[in-house]
């Protein structure tokens, strides 16, 4: 392990080092739309939409989202399901939802406005750590600390840092050390060079230590063991399960429900199903259960009982599973097979509409959605609408498989 004393105290080191950094991100950063504004609101979009997402994938939702939302007040009141449908694509739902939830905080306790000191920041719902001190650095010039996965990697290396990054001790190592080198003036810009610095070139497994502007500070490339850094945590395995899907049809809709406001894929719509525990490793093998086996399993995918009598005789007929597609999530892995149970003859009128329901869409294609929905938390959506709806990318290909030869 480094010193920490010797690297903290060297004065004329600290110095050079955000003087070195701040000169090679002024002529080399990225010209990114976020970097032309000093609009906290829309620096916060940003910067969630950047956590788990490359740059080039966010640009466009990110000009979407501001299109559509262009402050607090646009998104606080809009409705959940339009910022999900905005979203949809981008993946990581819950980031919406919380941004979401931050908004209606903002407007209810801060006036429709953004704090400028890290601490109330923090308390707005969806403002982690590292998104405050990027808010409140980049867009209020405050002297603190925005650490993300680039700037842990590149600090590691700085400063040969050989315990695991992730850990309380780590964080609060590297949080002294930006504080002697953060300049006073600049300090977003500091920040930004960091991250900028660890994308371009102090990258995961290429680090292009020759056109680094750091080398004569970096104690690792001094060492010539850049390669040792970062130190991570050994990471629990990722649990693959089976996601046994049930696709009902009837008359040219499909049924959704919404998934609990907890854990994954909260809120979204989704076709319902079952995780089944999953033996195979990554081979694209079906699971193999009967129809009685299927039929207690649609029950407990499904809580509405007015499909039993049809979907049983359903299975008797032997339907055929499709898939696998996988899916990835951060710590789940899904192998999705689905049936489709086609019903063909009317059970019962479909409702036309259910106003609450309504009223929590807002204005957004209601008029897709009307006269679909049997309550707040199921709907048959038309196949034509499925794609406005912010169903999770995991299904995607069920819904190619049902819309494939629709007309446009
Ligand atoms: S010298 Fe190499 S290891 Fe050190 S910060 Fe630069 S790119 Fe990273």
């Amino acid at each position: 392990m480094a010193a920490s004393n010797d690297i903290l105290t060297d004065i004329t080191r600290n110095y050079s080092l955000a003087t070195l950094l701040l000169a090679w991100y002024t002529t080399e950063k990225r010209e990114l739309p976020w970097r032309e504004t000093g609009d906290p609101y829309a620096i916060w979009v940003s910067e969630v939409m950047l956590q788990q997402t490359q740059v080039k994938t966010v640009i466009p939702y990110y000009e979407r989202f501001l299109q559509r939302f262009p402050d607090i007040k646009q998104l606080g009141t809009a409705s959940l399901e339009e910022v999900l449908t905005v979203w949809r694509g981008l993946g990581y739902y819950s980031r919406a939802r919380r941004m979401w939830e931050g908004a209606h905080y903002l407007l209810d306790q801060r006036g429709g406005k953004m704090p400028k000191d890290y601490e109330a920041l923090l308390l707005v719902p969806g403002i982690g750590k590292y998104t405050a001190g990027a808010i409140s650095s980049i867009a209020f010039g405050q002297r603190v600390a925005a650490i993300d996965g680039n700037v842990l990697r590149v600090l590691s290396r700085l400063l040969a840092w050989s315990e695991p990054v992730e850990t309380a001790r780590s964080h609060r190592y590297f949080k002294d050390h930006l504080r002697v080198w953060q300049p006073v003036l600049r300090p977003g810009d500091f920040n930004q060079a960091l991250m900028e610095l660890g994308a371009l070139v102090c990258t995961p497994t290429k680090p292009n230590c020759e056109s680094c502007p750091l080398t004569q500070v970096c104690e690792g490339y001094r060492q010539g063991d850049v390669y040792l850094y970062p130190v991570k945590k050994l990471k629990a395995k990722r649990q693959v399960v089976t996601r046994l899907t049930f696709v009902l049809c009837r008359e040219g809709r499909v049924y959704l429900q919404r998934r609990p406001s907890q854990g994954l894929l909260a809120d979204l719509w989704e076709f319902p199903g079952v995780e089944l525990s999953h033996e195979g490793g990554l081979n694209d093998s079906l699971p193999v259960v009967t129809d009685d086996e299927r039929f207690k399993l649609f029950q407990m995918a499904v809580p509405e009982r007015t499909f039993d009598g049809w979907v049983r005789e359903q299975f008797k007929q032997g339907l055929a599973l499709q898939g696998p597609v996988w899916y990835t999530f951060s710590h789940r892995r899904w192998k999705i097979c689905w049936v489709i149970l086609d019903l063909p003859e009317p059970l019962e009128p479909i409702p036309s509409s259910v106003s609450s329901f309504r009223e929590s869409v807002g204005e957004y294609r209601v008029d897709a959605w009307q006269d679909q929905l049997t309550g707040d938390n199921r709907c048959w959506v038309s196949l034509h609408d499925l794609s406005e709806i912010p169903l999770p990318v995991a299904f995607k290909a069920i819904v190619e498989d049902l819309t494939d030869g629709l007309s446009p």
